[in-house]
């Protein structure tokens, strides 16, 4: 699906050009890949819970049938905390990695969740946790999390509250957390940290989200605008010592736009690693490895806690580029402009999955937990959501073709 390229795109180029050549910016400064088979560097204490885990680590959600192999090779470069989902592919995530981690159960730091409602009962949620637990041929489960929180409704559930309490006495889970990337994040964060009701917390957080990368630049260049409170939630999270996990750390992950610019072995996805694990109150990422080489490249950044000579350059050509398609994880500033409901910010997650992971298959099961989705596009004009996007994305015209092509 071909980006829009509408005017206040082109706006946004001509000033990304601008305020590159006022950054002063220089090409050719990588570091250069070392040769020996890249390995964790770098275990890092996750919060109250005491557990080291490896600072670059495994996210599941796209693990299919049939990939053990590739487990295998994330543990024996030196990965030992995987995260996973009751949801991820349909169950597969979980069962791959049961089979991949038996025998290795101590070693290794398993992290799974449960998506659901407020209004869902301890008990429901406790046969998907019990679920899991076969999946993944363990009697115990390090980290269970709130999945993809962007109600606090959620969060203020007695039942969630019954159910953490009943596996914790039942052996079946450790530590408790939550996940966000959507609307809402900030909110719930605030919520859950001030109730003091998580041990980690995973949420989205990238170059794009953060003030401080924009203040590298030049004021100006807040055109494509950030996430000012995200600094703020983590630090307070740092301060309470609950362990933070980030997620969605390469701004949409359009790995192959930068290839020409990467140098002397130093890629894209090594400098926005850089930039995560440079901040201070984050103890680790996860992202999801879909290969073998996508370990290795990855892991070139392990054990960084601050920049290489370059990568600011490539961040921000990456923001130059894909600033005006990206839609901001954790933004709702878009929230009530659509007369039909339109679930604008989760429609637009999953296009991002379509078209710059490029996982259709994926993409579509996530659509189909999108309510309201994107069908109501289709017959509208366009008009009620057109300078709705505080970001400038031209919503209307990233909608429909996402309904037609998920749908
Ligand atoms: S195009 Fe119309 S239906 Fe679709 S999000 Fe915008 S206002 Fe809503
Ligand atoms: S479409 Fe724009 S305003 Fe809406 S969530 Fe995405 S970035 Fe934010």
């Amino acid at each position: 699906m071909p980006d829009p390229t509408s005017p206040a795109r082109r706006r946004f180029l001509r000033l990304g050009a601008a305020t590159g050549a006022a950054a002063g910016l220089a090409p050719g400064l990588l570091p250069a890949r070392t040769a020996a088979a890249p390995r964790v560097q770098s275990y890092r204490r996750l919060g109250r819970t005491g557990l080291e885990i490896s600072d670059i680590s495994f996210g599941s959600s796209r693990l299919r049938e049939g990939q053990e192999a590739l487990v295998h090779h994330a543990l024996d470069r030196g990965i030992n905390y995987f995260d996973s989902a009751y949801g991820y592919t349909g169950g597969d995530a979980e069962r791959v990695l049961g089979r991949a981690l038996r025998g290795k159960r101590g070693e290794v730091v398993l992290v799974s969740k449960v998506e659901g409602e407020a209004d869902w009962p301890a008990a429901r949620m406790m046969a998907e946790l019990d679920e899991s637990l076969q999946r993944l041929q363990t009697d115990y489960i390090d980290i269970y999390m709130a999945h993809a929180v962007n109600d606090v409704e959620r969060l203020r559930s007695p039942e969630w509250h019954a159910f953490v309490e009943r596996a914790k006495q039942q052996g079946k889970i450790r530590f408790a957390g939550m996940s966000g990337h959507a609307g809402h994040l900030i909110e719930c964060l605030d919520y859950a940290i001030d109730e003091d009701m998580v041990d980690v917390i995973l949420c989205a957080y990238n170059f794009g989200q953060d003030p401080a990368f924009y203040e590298r630049f030049t004021r100006s260049f807040n055109y494509v605008a950030m996430q000012p409170d995200l600094p703020r939630v983590l630090a307070k999270a740092r301060s309470k010592d609950i362990g933070t996990v980030v997620m969605k750390t390469l701004m949409g992950a359009r790995l192959n736009d930068l290839r020409e610019f990467e140098r002397d072995g130093g890629t894209f996805a090594q400098a926005a690693f850089r930039w995560v694990l440079s901040n201070a109150d984050i103890d680790a990422l996860v992202v999801t490895m879909k290969s073998t080489a996508d370990i290795d490249e990855y892991l070139g950044a392990s054990g960084a806690s601050s920049l290489a000579a370059g990568d600011l350059e490539l961040l921000f050509r990456y923001a130059q580029a894909n600033g005006m398609t990206y839609c901001r994880h954790a933004c709702n500033d878009c929230a009530g402009a659509c007369p039909y409901g339109v679930d604008i910010p989760n429609v637009l997650r999953t296009r991002m999955y379509a078209t710059d992971y490029q996982d259709v298959a994926f993409a579509r099961d996530e659509y189909a937990r999108v309510t309201p989705n994107a069908a109501a596009c289709a017959s509208c004009s366009g008009q009620p959501c057109r300078d709705a996007c505080s970001h400038g994305l031209p919503i209307a015209e990233m909608c429909a073709p996402t309904h037609r092509w998920l749908a």
